[in-house]
């Protein structure tokens, strides 16, 4: 009965199949009145829930199962009668949670990476992917990129070669393997000169101590930032030393693509209302302002799999308060990564991991680090030095031991630390955990 309701629909404002009016409009976005963006956000997830139930059958049955009639949903209103999904739920899920309206050939997959938990295996179409490189795009453009500037990504597969968009020559992008020796790195962006550069932030810790080494960069990027990783705010230092700024910090997931970035004011992230709907979350509440909540998104973006308050495994509390940039968007201030990235200590207490990351990462004489859990109460420090001469790290243990009570604090010099498949450090291993299950 609902659903010969619901019949075909066409899809407004952000069209389905074509997204012309979405994707002229992206460049203008920041000028939209708070007003005039929720309507066009309303709309566009009213269509969403409605393609989902006619389209997935996941959602119809997860509808069906709380008895939701996806007609009664207005707008961002009436959210939170939606039910949450985990992971899990669309791992599980699989292909009965893409839209059946599109043929397997013209589906573009993608997945997430896995570092943290399984791979969720993600669908698109070539419109979804536009959207999402078009808001990646206009991200770096507020920060001073064009697209007829060289850019350059070290690690971070965000803004790939072979994007569709490269095929009109809009944005060339040089992509380097940071899996290559360091020194190549170098060799890269002293060929490719980049305007804007792009990285993990571990990929340019590691590039900016290569560059201290090798002397004054003869060349600067207008725009330097860093994403596919919690923003660690320690790397501001570095990057002031060697390229004369701090970086500017990018949030994004593969499920959403980019989802907040920061600004020139230093102050947050700000949410790209036209891209995603965030709710912070406890015990399924929405928390209050500084708060700190686990972050659920709704994509407004993908349509072969609709992401609706989908759980990223993120902890962020709101910003308060207006910007000094002047931007209205609302700000995040992200406080964690996938959850996993906490350490539990004796009696209960849990350190998150970039809290200690923060401490070490300051230090200007280690090149790369690691934390390993080996019992209960034994934290051990791995990293590498900058170089053969280093004299230790005494205040940095000094200051980790006093962040870690209880805990004994063993410090190990390595050689290069393994890097992963896409030359991420983890930055933290549970043996303890690993060897209790
Ligand atoms: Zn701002």
């Amino acid at each position: 009965m609902m659903n010969s309701r619901m019949g075909k629909t066409r899809e407004p404002v952000w069209s389905g199949h074509w997204g012309l009016t979405y994707m002229l409009g992206v460049p203008f976005r920041t000028r939209m009145t708070e007003q005039r963006m929720n309507g066009m956000r309303d709309r566009r997830l009213r269509w969403l829930v409605r393609h989902a139930w006619r389209t997935m059958p996941f959602y119809r049955e997860l509808l069906q199962r709380d008895g939701l009639d996806p007609g009664s949903i207005g707008g961002f209103g009436d959210l939170q009668r939606l039910p949450l999904i985990s992971r899990d739920d669309l791992r599980n899920a699989g292909e009965s949670a893409w839209a059946e309206d599109l043929s397997a050939k013209r589906r573009i997959l993608a997945s997430t990476s896995g570092s943290s938990d399984k791979p969720l295996p993600l669908a698109y179409r070539l419109n979804d992917r536009l959207r999402k490189h078009l808001i990646g795009l206009h991200c770096m453009s507020m920060y001073g990129w064009r697209p007829w500037h060289r850019g350059m990504a070290l690690g971070s597969e965000a803004l790939p070669v072979n994007h569709p968009l490269a095929r009109f020559g809009i944005s060339r992008w040089a992509w380097v393997d940071p899996s290559q020796p360091v020194k190549e790195w170098l060799t890269a962006y002293n060929s490719v000169r980049p305007h804007a550069l792009h990285c993990y932030p571990s990929a340019l810790r590691e590039f900016c101590f290569e560059a201290r080494k090798q002397g004054p960069l003869r060349w600067l990027p207008k725009v330097l930032s860093v994403g596919g990783e919690f923003y660690p705010e320690e790397l501001g230092a570095l990057a002031a030393e060697v390229f004369g700024r701090p970086p500017l910090g990018m949030y994004g997931a593969v499920e959403g693509g980019r989802l907040a970035f920061e600004c020139e004011a230093h102050d947050g992230l700000h949410v790209r209302p036209d891209a995603v709907h965030i709710e912070l979350l406890k015990n399924g509440q929405e928390v209050a302002p500084g708060e700190s909540g686990s972050v659920f998104i709704t994509s407004l973006i993908n349509t072969v799999m609709p992401i609706i308050r989908y759980e990223l495994g993120d902890l962020a509390a709101w910003k308060q308060g207006a910007c000094d940039c002047g931007l209205w968007w609302p700000r995040l201030t992200i406080f964690q990564g996938r959850k996993g990235d906490v350490i539990p200590l004796p009696g209960g207490r849990r350190v998150p991991v970039t809290r200690l990351a923060s401490i070490v990462g300051k230090s200007t004489s280690v090149r790369q680090f690691q934390f390993v859990r080996r019992a209960e109460n034994i934290l051990v420090l791995r990293y590498e030095p900058d170089n053969e001469k280093e004299p230790g790290v005494p205040e940095v243990c000094e200051k980790l031991q006093q962040a870690l009570p209880g805990v004994s604090l063993e410090v190990e010099r390595t050689g290069q630390l393994p890097r992963t498949r896409s030359g991420k450090v983890t930055r933290y291993i549970d043996e303890f955990e690993k060897s209790a299950s």
